[in-house]
């Protein structure tokens, strides 16, 4: 075996993370799923998630058949709900196509919608006992630094360079080597702060030797993220429930349940508009613009009575900038709409499938014991009666 991967797996025996919950398990359901989940997640985060998902999807049959509502609603709050969405697409070929069965080959894993190559090869060979290497942030980190490769991790010419290291170093034992590569990626080669005074591979790291540990991978040049601008109702009628649009099942928050929004420029469609220049401090403008475009999306007579400072919620490639407006129903119903709107008890709400700036408007109200201890909630700095 190469030395490099011996190390890496006695390392693991005794210090790697036996314990996770899709560490108990040979289930491909049960081991893809937490690689999905794992995306772009820590493992602190998904842990929970993990468990309740299982307890209510505990099958590839179980998750084909939820309504998206309910798989959406488990993920609330775990962020990239393209991932949920896909998630199910792929229950459902899993279920109609290879007969409830995970595919046993990379070829036709990778087919299944969100299914990379890197989550493919960890699913096959912890699922399987099949030797195919993982290429995930991680496992790129510590192969970047032990081998010292100083071009760009993005290019395809590195990418394949870092697949074929990947593959030449993968023993027979895939399963226990992924894990030991991406437990040391996370534990001990993590990205700002390599300990490599405990790091197995410390003797044969090409990075250590030459002192460029906390050098590699090189950094991207960071584009700054555009902004986005847009307001949130938040109505409430004479019961006191909220107003709920459901979004589209594409884009943006896809299938979520949102506060209506308006968008700069007065757009009805729920685009969260990408119009940086959007006045969001004049509140005489935003006033009127406000109105202008809740009245003919809504069909409702309301006094807008509250402007909450602005807050900010980050996207991977865009920055959201929002103000949650206030208002008192004093009339009208709600109108025909494209996108479902519909009033919920703020309590009930929480059980919907919500994104996170929504679900801690909605957890602040709930605590609320009525509007005007909402309005108390709130420090008076972030509001302005408009
Ligand atoms: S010696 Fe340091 S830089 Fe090299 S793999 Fe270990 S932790 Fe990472």
């Amino acid at each position: 075996m190469i030395p490099l991967a011996e190390m890496l797996l006695d390392w693991y025996a005794r210090h790697g993370r036996h314990d996770l919950p899709w560490r108990q398990t040979r289930d491909s359901y049960r081991l893809w799923l937490a690689e999905i989940m794992l995306q772009q997640t820590q493992v602190d985060s998904v842990k929970p998630y993990y468990g309740r998902f299982l307890e209510v999807l505990p099958n590839w049959q179980a998750l084909a058949e939820a309504p998206l509502d309910q798989v959406l609603a488990l993920w609330s709050g775990l962020g990239y709900y393209a991932r949920a969405r896909n998630a199910q697409r792929a229950a459902q070929e899993v279920v109609t196509r290879h007969a409830g069965h995970f595919p046993d080959t990379l070829d036709a894993a990778i087919t299944l919608p969100g299914v990379g190559r890197s989550t493919a090869a960890a699913v096959l060979a912890s699922a399987f006992g099949q030797k195919h290497a993982i290429l995930d942030a991680n496992a790129r980190r510590v192969l970047i630094r032990s081998h010292a490769i100083d071009a760009d991790p993005r290019a395809t010419a590195t990418q394949h360079r870092l697949w074929s290291l990947a593959s030449a170093l993968t023993p027979h034992d895939a399963h226990s080597y992924n894990q030991a590569i991406q437990d040391l990626g996370a534990m001990i080669c993590t990205p700002r702060q390599p300990r490599c005074r405990a790091c197995p591979l410390a003797g044969l790291c090409m990075a250590r030797a030459q002192g460029r540990s906390h050098d590699l991978p090189v950094a991207r040049v960071k584009a700054a993220k555009p902004e986005r601008c847009v307001c949130f109702l938040l109505a409430r009628d004479a019961d006191g429930r909220v107003l709920l649009e459901k979004r589209p099942e594409t884009g943006i928050w896809g299938g979520l349940w949102c506060l209506p929004e308006a968008a700069p420029g007065g757009g009805e469609h729920p685009v969260l508009c990408p119009d940086a220049a959007y006045p969001l401090q004049d509140t005489s403008v935003l006033r009127q613009s406000l109105r202008a475009v809740w009245a003919r999306r809504l069909a409702l007579h309301l006094e807008l009575t509250m402007l909450e400072e602005e807050q900010r919620h980050a996207f991977t490639h865009f920055q959201l900038r929002f103000r949650c407006v206030h208002a008192r129903v004093l009339g009208g119903a709600v109108a025909d709409s494209a996108v479902p709107l519909r009033w919920h008890d703020p309590a009930e709400a929480l059980a919907q499938g919500l994104p996170t700036p929504m679900r801690r408007i909605l957890e602040r109200m709930v605590k609320a014991a009525d509007s005007s201890r909402v309005t108390r909630l709130i420090p008076r700095r972030r509001v302005r009666v408009i």
